[in-house]
């Protein structure tokens, strides 16, 4: 089922919902399934699984010299999805790039999904590769997701890139597209109102609903909202949400995800003693942050898990 169906079965019930990375090549897909076993109990409608595309590595040779080569560290994300919807009977959420793919590669890979009976897919640029200073498409690939959403809506519409593929030979797929949206804002972007625009663009040109980048104060995110609403961005926006649990994340999270961390949040954690009081910390704030959420109705709760379910669960508990 779309991901926006479910929005409208809820009929205004915070639903929850997660998101999986694949794991790291030569782990196995039990990793995921011990992710996600114990957090079936809250009935996700929805289990997003992330992409990671090709990365260059730098291997010495025996010579001395370093050799450039392409390794994909976390592959599996089409099989994983579709391990997913075999094991729980829950629709899953494959997120597709511009990055990595030409114009054709998407459309076998959306091909595969349909045939996989994949109804949904989260549509994202990507970021630049380590050693490349900015986004750099294939040749004949997209530049920005509102592209890539535009591919998938004309396969919705049964165009494919070979107009010879027309009629009864060009079947129509039904993909429910959601896109990023970034409270803080994309750290490429000039300032927020220039994002808004480009966001406007991805949902005229199809886009179903949003996912947010990680917050910490829920106030930017009701900002967001308020921002989008005002520019005429209508669809649901989907609030993405990640425990912070760990000392080194006050300085990875901003530094990965160009965000800002309230100085509450910072200071509990710092002065917690024990990493097991640092967790503690971690889940009490996402817990408060989605009560509040949830008492504002919003569609649903989305959380990162980055495989550490027992956090996620803990929080979970407290809203479900
Ligand atoms: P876009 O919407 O294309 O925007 C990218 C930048 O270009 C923005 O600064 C925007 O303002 C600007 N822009 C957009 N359109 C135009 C235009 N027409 N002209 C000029 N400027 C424009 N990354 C992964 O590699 N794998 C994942 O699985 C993954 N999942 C994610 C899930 C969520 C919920 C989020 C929020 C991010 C995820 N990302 C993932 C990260 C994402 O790929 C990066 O943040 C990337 O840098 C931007 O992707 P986007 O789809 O938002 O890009």
């Amino acid at each position: 089922m779309r991901v926006t169906e479910h929005f409208k079965q809820a009929d205004g019930q915070t639903l929850i919902s997660f998101e999986v990375l694949p794991p790291l090549k030569g782990g196995s897909m039990q990793a995921i399934f011990d992710t996600l076993d114990p957090l079936m109990e809250f009935k996700p409608p929805f289990i997003d699984v992330t992409y990671h595309r090709e990365e260059y590595v730098y291997k010495k040779r025996a010579s001395g010299y370093y050799e450039k080569t392409a390794i994909r560290k976390r592959p599996g994300t089409v099989g994983i999805c579709a391990a997913i919807m075999h094991r729980y009977g829950v629709d899953a959420v494959p997120h597709l790039l511009c990055g990595g793919f030409t114009k054709q590669d998407t459309e076998n890979a959306l091909i595969d999904l349909a045939f996989l009976d994949v109804q949904n897919v989260l549509a994202l640029r990507g970021d630049a590769r380590k050693f490349e200073g900015r986004f750099i498409p294939e040749e004949d690939g997209h530049n920005y997701a509102c592209e890539l959403v535009g591919q998938i809506v004309d396969m919705n519409d049964g165009k494919y890139l070979d107009d010879l593929i027309k009629g009864e030979h060009a079947s129509k797929t039904d993909f429910c597209i959601g896109v990023a949206g970034y409270p803080e804002k994309h750290f490429e972007a000039a300032n927020l109102e220039h994002d808004l625009r480009y966001v406007k663009q991805k949902v005229e040109a199809g886009a179903d609903y949003i996912v947010t980048q990680m917050f910490f104060d829920n106030q930017k995110y009701f900002d967001y909202v308020d921002a989008c609403r005002k520019v005429g961005i209508n669809v649901p926006i989907v609030p993405g949400l990640k425990p912070l649990t760990k000392l080194y994340q006050l300085n990875s999270i901003p530094r990965l995800f160009h965000i800002d961390l309230p100085d509450d949040l910072v200071r509990e954690i710092s002065q917690a003693k024990s990493s097991d009081a640092r967790t503690q910390v971690g889940i009490e704030w996402c817990a408060a942050q989605s009560k509040e959420l949830k008492e504002r109705d919003v569609p649903c709760l989305h959380y990162y898990t980055m495989g550490d379910s027992s956090t996620i669960q803990s929080i979970a508990e407290q809203v479900a």
